[in-house]
């Protein structure tokens, strides 16, 4: 079994139900819905998609879905434009969309203040770096003309970012844009919502207080892109339910050689939370052509997997790359493997909001290692006990047992843990024989396993983690005492 879960882009490549299908078969855990790209519509076929083909494939699978934040982007224009040295390209600011682009460029720029705040000879960014621009004048004015000369050339398509290194965009966290795409996140059942650009805490506020008035449980996960994040990461990490090291922009926004330093920092200021930490960007990035990895790359993947990541994502490789299958398929690959390699990985989490629960999992996990136990099955109504239990990194394979489908698609999020889903009986035992009888039916449970339970009392599910059983599966099926 794999720990590490997979979190994979949805994009023209995957889209379609045939190829979406074979991605979730392959070991994709959390499809990734970017909202900086395509349409809300599209969008809402993709959900109901994905739904019905969890369904089918009767494993749950989370949907992530990716806010565009105060990220500046190029406007919509149609196909690829290879920019070349010494091109001159002059930025649209202020322009959704163009139906051509043709030399001489203009590049639409949704952002109209752009024009104002670059001067003669600063540098843009475009598509996280690839492409380096140098202005040579600039209007001045909101919503003008920026001439540029091309520096280093690169591919570049619609809603590609704008980076402009060192400049303080003018940009609110959550703008219009992103209270559009969250409310389209929650209302169609994202389980994780991402807030791209995060530079403090309170650009997390907006969407905390959005999935609470809603009622709703659905985790935060805060995106770490900017170099303000760096500097208040603590009070980010005591805001979210997940941390996102976005490689991306991180890369541009401080210098490339900083950011392997940056990601070990972030997994383990992550881990010591029990929060599951996610790397992303380039991972397997030259399988977007190609039908496999460059060792660099598998070593990248190997390499965040061992510092302790929960999640490792793929981008481009699956939303518009030539072999996604192959992709996520190479992905669980290296994963297995590492994980193999590698069975003592991470010190026990030290801090937690949950603290009687979080001292209950701990115990439960000591219990299960003490005891050798074939499997850990923790009762949880939103995955908060699978998680904790999951912090402690048993090397034992962990199944949060729920009532609630959303609690089970929040597992595909957090390492090594797998989901079983059962209606709540009065008393917790007679709960946790039927997690037992839906796992003897499925092989994940044999007849003489032992278990340790982690539940509430006397409800298994609903109310505080409070209790601890060693108990074994006999020869007819039924939970008896260990011995
Ligand atoms: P972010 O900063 O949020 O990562 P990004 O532009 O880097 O934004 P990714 O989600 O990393 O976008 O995906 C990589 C590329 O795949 C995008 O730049 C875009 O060209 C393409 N892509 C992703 N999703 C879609 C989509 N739904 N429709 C069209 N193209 C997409
Ligand atoms: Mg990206
Ligand atoms: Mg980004």
């Amino acid at each position: 079994m794999r720990n590490t879960r997979i979190i994979g882009t949805i994009g023209p490549a995957t889209s379609d139900e045939e190829t979406l299908t074979r991605l979730i078969e392959a070991g994709l855990d959390i499809a990734r819905l970017n909202y900086s790209h395509g349409s809300l519509e599209d969008k809402e076929v993709l959900y109901k998609r994905i739904r019905k083909i969890e369904a089918e494939v009767g494993r749950p699978v989370g949907i992530l879905a990716d806010l565009p934040g105060p990220k500046i982007r190029l406007g919509r224009f149609p196909g690829d434009v290879m920019l070349n040295r010494d091109d001159n390209v002059i930025l649209d600011c202020g322009t959704e969309a163009s139906d051509v682009v043709e030399m001489p460029y203009r590049l639409p720029v949704a952002y109209p203040g752009l024009s104002v705040e670059l001067q003669v000879n600063d540098p843009v960014l475009l598509a996280d770096g690839l492409v380096r621009l140098k202005v040579d004048s600039t209007s001045g004015t909101t919503g003008g003309l920026v001439n540029c000369t091309v520096i280093d050339g690169g591919l570049i398509s619609a809603r590609k970012g704008v980076n402009v290194p060192h400049t303080v965009v003018n940009l609110p966290s959550i703008g219009e844009e992103d209270v559009v795409a969250m409310n389209h996140a929650m209302e169609h059942g994202a389980d994780f919502i991402a807030v791209s650009y995060v530079r403090s805490p309170e650009d997390l506020a907006p969407v905390n207080k959005a999935i609470s008035e809603a009622g709703i449980h659905t985790w935060v996960v805060a995106k770490i892109e900017h170099p303000a994040a760096l500097e208040k990461l603590s009070d980010i990490l005591a805001n979210c339910n997940a941390v996102m090291v976005a490689r991306g922009d991180l890369g541009v926004e401080i210098p490339l050689e900083k950011v392997p330093a940056a990601q070990e920092r972030i997994v383990q200021e992550g881990m010591a939370r029990g929060l599951p930490v996610i790397i992303a960007t380039q991972m397997l990035e030259s399988m977007i052509e190609n039908p496999r990895p460059t060792r660099a790359e598998v070593t990248d993947v190997a390499t965040a997997i061992r510092q302790g990541a929960s999640c490792v994502m793929l981008s481009g490789e699956t939303a518009t790359g030539a072999h996604p299958v192959t992709t996520v398929e190479t992905m669980a690959r290296i994963a297995s493997s590492i994980e193999e390699e590698n069975r003592k990985l991470a010190n026990p989490p030290a801090l937690s909001v949950y603290r009687s629960t979080r001292a209950v999992a701990n115990a439960g996990v000591e219990l299960a290692k003490g005891a050798e136990v074939d499997r850990l099955i923790v009762a949880t109504e939103h995955a908060t006990a699978a998680r904790l239990v999951a912090a402690y990194r048993p090397d034992i394979p962990v199944t949060a047992m729920t009532h609630r489908v959303r609690a089970t698609r929040k597992t595909t999020m957090i390492r090594g843990v797998d989901s079983v889903l059962v209606k709540e009986k009065n008393r917790s035992k007679a709960t946790i024989q039927l997690a037992v009888d839906v796992m003897l039916k499925d092989g994940r449970l044999l007849n003489g396993n032992s278990i340790v339970a982690v539940t509430g009392s006397p409800l298994a599910i609903s109310g505080r983690t409070s209790a601890i059983r060693l108990l074994m599966v006999d020869h007819g099926g039924k939970l008896v005492d260990y011995e």
